[in-house]
């Protein structure tokens, strides 16, 4: 029988960090996917960022990537409050995928749309869920015939989020339209504000306020609508940071 090896304890360093479309914590879909137009460049650093890392690595259009949860605090707690049970239902914090864990250690699956090996090393990524800066400490392919598992059950979260109307006022589809990047930020802005990133339990109390999520270099005010049937989001304003 072992004995736990309490006092062992191990140093990760990062390989790399990401520079994404995401500023800040706030309006990050939940999971990776859900917002396939966020971009993101994955850079190694030294020693690293040695193309011979990342030999063989195109081939693979998914990838895992371990990362540090650097913007959450080191305390955590054994049981957390899931916003997907609205945040008033508590589940331990390993049936959870809390930001707010033990070792601060997060893993996302991500569309893998390049690799860049002209100056040091630079992951293309599609649809990550990682404000700018995350460091990472870890890369690996990702092999479907062995982790894709469609009818595996997923208790609390058994489906992929319902997404939200977004609509645009006059003055948003402006701003947008003089942009050279206006598509994919049109896009960007439909699948994020889509997962309704308001807090869930201010949704009642705060209906008239105006939010703002900032995106690449903007930021986007916006607040809900409620009709007879459901709530929609528009888009006020797009302001240039
Ligand atoms: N897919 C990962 C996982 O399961 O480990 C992350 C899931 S976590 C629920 C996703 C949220 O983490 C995002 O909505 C964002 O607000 C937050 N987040 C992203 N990068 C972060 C970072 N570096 N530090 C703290 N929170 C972060």
């Amino acid at each position: 029988m072992h004995n736990a090896p309490e006092s062992e304890s191990f140093t990760l360093a990062p390989i790399g960090y990401v520079e994404s479309d995401y500023p800040d914590k706030f309006g990050i879909p939940r999971q990776p996917g859900l917002a396939p137009a966020a971009d993101a460049n994955l850079i190694l650093v030294p020693p690293y960022n040695d193309p011979l890392t990342v030999r063989g690595l195109d081939d693979f259009s998914h990838l895992w990537v371990t990362f540090i949860f650097h913007q959450s605090p080191e305390r955590w707690t054994p049981l957390v409050r899931p916003p997907r049970l609205g945040g008033n239902r508590k589940v331990g914090v390993f049936a959870s995928r809390s930001t707010h864990r033990p070792n601060r250690l997060g893993l996302s699956l991500v569309k893998l749309a390049g690799i860049d090996t002209r100056q040091g090393v630079r992951l293309k990524l599609e649809g990550c869920d990682l404000v700018s800066g995350t460091p990472i400490v870890d890369i690996k392919p990702y092999l479907p015939w062995a982790e894709a598992r469609p009818d595996a059950s997923a208790g609390f979260a058994p489906e992929a989020p319902r997404q939200l109307q977004v609509s645009f006022s006059q003055q948003a589809l402006e701003t947008l339209a003089a942009r050279a990047d206006s598509a994919t930020l049109h896009a960007l802005i439909i699948q994020v504000l889509g997962q309704d990133p308001r807090p869930a339990y201010k949704r009642e109390e705060e209906s008239e306020r105006v939010y703002g999520v900032r995106l690449r270099d903007v930021d986007v005010k916006f607040c809900a609508l409620q009709n007879d049937e459901a709530t929609t989001l528009e888009v006020v304003a797009i302001d240039e940071a």
